[in-house]
């Protein structure tokens, strides 16, 4: 069974969300025919719409954090996909901080129209009909639990690494050689004050993880101005991986 995933959005950082210098709705995984739905940002569920996609046939949600470029639109897409609550959905998965306490990003309102909500940490692994989602790491993210995470099929591995400041420990959680691995990448070069991964970083876990392709986005205004598709070939040139930069719409196949 062929594969893919549809980038509904690569904006990252205030401005170029919150400005829609690029589109924000997040990542759309089609993997052995499951529909996962990761980081709806602002305009998911038109971007959606917009590249004939449907919610309903949305299988699973997946939040890394509660920041509204992540997550803003996972109740239009959750009211869309179940119809209004009506039509039960099996699972969504995201850190305790998103869905529970005083303020959810998830309306309290909207959780009967899913079945089954995981809370993220980092030992989740759980198998859904024939794939598995696991978390390996808990990213260091503006106070925003956030956990990086993967998804796997008999014979492909998905790994997503959201937001967060790098560290060490990054090179050793997260799995080796994957078929695709996506770096929220918002930055060329890291910026001690804010966490948020760069490319100098990407290119740190690509030489020790090396995965079959590496996806760059979430791009900051800073990133733009470098030229996302120029970083992609510097990270790699010097790393040996094949890598290249998301652009709104764009869909992989594998
Ligand atoms: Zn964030
Ligand atoms: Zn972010």
């Amino acid at each position: 069974m062929l594969n893919w995933i549809k980038f509904l959005g690569t904006a990252g950082g205030r401005v170029v969300v919150f400005r829609q210098l690029r589109h924000s709705g997040g990542i759309w995984l089609n993997l052995e025919g499951i529909n996962i739905m990761i980081d709806p940002g602002p305009g998911s569920l038109v971007r959606i719409f917009e590249n004939n996609l449907d919610p309903q046939d949305i299988d699973i949600f997946v939040l890394s954090h509660r920041h509204l470029d992540h997550s803003a639109d996972i109740n239009s897409v959750v009211e869309s996909s179940t119809q209004s609550t009506k039509v039960k959905k099996d699972l969504l998965i995201a850190p305790k901080d998103a869905v529970e306490g005083d303020d959810p990003v998830f309306l309290k309102y909207l959780r009967k129209g899913i079945k089954k909500i995981v809370h993220t940490d980092e030992n989740l692994h759980l198998e859904y009909k024939n794939i598995q989602i696991k978390a390996h790491i808990k990213h260091k993210h503006r106070g925003a639990d956030t956990y990086g995470l993967s998804f796997e099929s008999e014979n492909k591995k998905v790994v997503y690494v959201p937001c967060g400041r790098f560290f060490e420990d990054m090179l050793y959680a997260y799995p080796k050689e994957a078929d695709i691995m996506i770096f929220n990448t918002t930055f060329v070069k890291p910026k001690p004050a804010i966490d948020h991964l760069s490319a100098e970083d990407v290119k740190k876990m690509l030489k020790h993880l090396k995965p079959k392709l590496a996806v760059l986005t979430h791009f900051s205004v800073h990133m733009l101005k470098e030229n996302p598709e120029k970083v992609a070939k510097e990270v790699e040139k010097e790393t040996g991986v094949k890598t290249i930069s998301a652009k709104d719409g764009m869909k992989l196949s594998f």
